[in-house]
């Protein structure tokens, strides 16, 4: 079986509206370059590498913790597509449920896996206004990432997000893509925390202050319209 890079731990994560243990892979690597990313090492492909073993230790780790859901994250996952599909095809035959985390920038790879079945849940990470994108990711294909929102609001469950970065997005970005994806299903807004152990991919980020959770709050309010859910991941 082909792995690829990938790595592994176990988390919680907010599904279905209720918070579900998930068991999370790494797909090591990344095409973009969000100044504010905590996922240095991951995106520079410095994580140890699961073997086919490893994988099967966490599997049953995860069936003893009666963990249901592996959530498939990275770095950017697309960008290994031959180890994602079967990643996915493998974990989705012994019983779990796959959610997908992913930038939106392979539209096609996102396409083979949500036709073959192999997905249950995606969270496309939404940067910012797709005129912004550029300048927040270093990723200028904005047709791709639109032609995966259109993939991912075609399925039953998904979730777009934003981490809510100051410099990049006030009221009006966080406007201008409640507008862009208006009548989706849900959007959460997630807080920046420049606390956190991984540092920033540019460590000048980790220097600006993020948003409260009641600011957070506030930017939810004017979305809320636009989508049939808006939550806030915030630890205040
Ligand atoms: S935050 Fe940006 S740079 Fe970091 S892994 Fe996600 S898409 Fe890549």
């Amino acid at each position: 079986m082909n792995l690829g890079k990938i790595s592994s731990s176990v988390d919680l994560v907010s599904f279905n509206n209720a918070e579900e243990s998930t068991t999370v892979l790494f797909f090591q690597g990344c095409n973009f370059v969000c100044g504010y990313c905590h996922n240095g090492t991951i995106w520079r492909g410095e994580d140890d590498t699961l073997t086919e073993a490893g994988l099967r230790r966490v599997l049953a780790n995860s069936r003893k913790k009666w963990v249901e859901l592996i959530t498939l994250t990275g770095g950017e996952p697309t960008l290994q597509p031959e180890a994602l599909e079967e990643t996915a095809r493998q974990l989705v035959g012994q019983g779990f449920r796959v959610k997908l985390d992913t930038n939106g920038s392979n539209p096609e790879v996102l396409e083979r896996l949500l036709s073959e079945g192999l997905v249950s849940y995606v969270a496309m990470d939404v940067k910012g206004t797709l005129s912004q994108y550029p300048e927040i990711t270093g990723f200028e294909d904005v047709g791709k990432i639109r032609a995966s929102m259109n993939l991912v609001r075609g399925m039953d469950t998904y979730e777009f997000r934003t981490t809510a970065f100051p410099r990049y997005h006030t009221a009006v970005e966080i406007g201008e893509i409640g507008g862009m994806l208006h009548g989706s299903r849900r959007y959460a807004i997630q807080q920046f925390r420049p606390d956190l152990d991984g540092g920033c991919l540019n460590p000048t980020f980790c220097q600006e202050t993020s948003y409260s959770g009641d600011e957070l709050r506030e930017l939810a309010e004017i979305v809320k319209d636009d989508f049939e859910q808006v939550i806030v991941r915030a630890r205040d």
